[in-house]
């Protein structure tokens, strides 16, 4: 009655694995109307009850959405108890008018962080200092540190950023942010788990000491997902694309699909050691939700009344 390999290896009880030992953060967006800010306030009602380590809040391009964006993470800061993170761009601005912004962050409560450089106002245009503005990232990391003792989390880009010369170059620059005082690193999002791998080796094997967080963007409408690939330069494996075509008319079924995608890059970085995931929401909550759980996450209440039975 011996077991074939195949059959071994299927005897496994299916997400045994998991343990829900996983720390989540989730990114957002500013709402632009009244409906969004509804949908994003819900996502944030069903998403809290995880308690996640932050939730983010990003900056639109070229300072944009600098009002929405403060109102967004104070309203968080006011309504709720997560840790609220701000995106922060370097475009268009002075440093002056950054480290105002700065300063307001910090007298509405807000202690966290996520120092971005941001990309040209117009797409396809080299990035350029503003006269006056902090040059790039990790200049903005050390003018940040210098107003307060904010927790700083900077971007990382597994498969390279676009301006970066080499991935040599772009290491370096990580490292110059974590020199300038970053706490942590987000990265862009992948779609193939060995692409973290082997960054995550990569960084390590620089000697850069910092804590790497996978970013997760569960994909819902694909032909979205491969323009926002093409412009970050993230790879667009084949079997992707293949497993969503024919489900243009089918939404739900391509949420399932998305989320079945998604858990299965999740349980396989989970495998390899991770336990921090930060999740592009898009401002829906039930992907990330769905995801969470999958990984054995459970609401923070759920999981007292758990471990008060056992
Ligand atoms: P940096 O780390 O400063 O550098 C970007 C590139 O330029 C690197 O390749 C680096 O090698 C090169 N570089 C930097 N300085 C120099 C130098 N002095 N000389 C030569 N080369 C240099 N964008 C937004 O507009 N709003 C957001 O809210 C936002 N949130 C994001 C969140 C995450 C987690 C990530 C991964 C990205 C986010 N972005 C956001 C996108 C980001 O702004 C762009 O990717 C931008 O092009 C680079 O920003 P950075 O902070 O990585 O830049």
């Amino acid at each position: 009655n011996q077991l074939s390999d195949a059959q071994s290896a299927l005897a496994a009880p299916l997400f045994a694995d998991v343990a829900g030992d996983i720390d989540v953060s989730f990114e957002f967006f500013p709402p632009k109307t009244e409906k969004m800010e509804e949908t994003l306030w819900e996502s944030v009602e069903t998403l809290a009850p995880l308690g996640p380590r932050f939730v983010s809040v990003t900056y639109g391009a070229g300072g944009s959405t600098r009002e929405r964006t403060h109102a967004t993470v104070a309203r968080i800061v006011r309504e709720t108890a997560i840790p609220a993170a701000a995106h922060l761009t370097c475009v268009d601005a002075t440093r002056e008018e950054i480290d105002q912004v700065a300063r307001a962050y910090w007298e509405a409560g807000v202690r966290h962080i996520v120092a971005l450089r941001g990309d040209p106002p117009r797409a396809g245009e080299r990035f350029q200092t503003h006269p006056g503005g902090y040059e790039n990232a990790a200049d903005l990391v050390r003018g940040l540190k210098a107003i307060a003792p904010f927790e700083v989390s900077v971007a990382a880009y597994p498969e390279c950023h676009p301006d970066s010369p080499s991935a040599q170059a772009d290491l370096d620059n990580l490292r110059a942010k974590m020199d300038a005082g970053a706490d942590r690193a987000i990265t862009q999002f992948f779609h193939e788990p060995e692409t973290f791998f082997r960054y995550r080796d990569a960084v390590a094997k620089a000697g850069i000491d910092a804590e790497i967080v996978p970013g997760i963007m569960p994909v819902s409408t694909f032909a979205a997902v491969k323009r926002m690939s093409a412009m970050c330069g993230t790879n667009v494996p084949a079997w992707l694309e293949r497993l969503f075509v024919g489900l243009e008319d089918h939404a739900a079924a391509r949420q399932l699909v998305a989320a079945t995608i998604a858990a299965e890059l999740c349980r396989k970085l989970y495998a390899g050691g991770v336990r921090h995931f930060h999740f592009y929401t898009l401002n829906r909550a039930e992907l990330a939700y769905a995801i969470c759980h999958l990984l054995g996450k459970r609401p923070v209440a759920a999981e007292a009344a758990l471990d008060a039975a056992a």
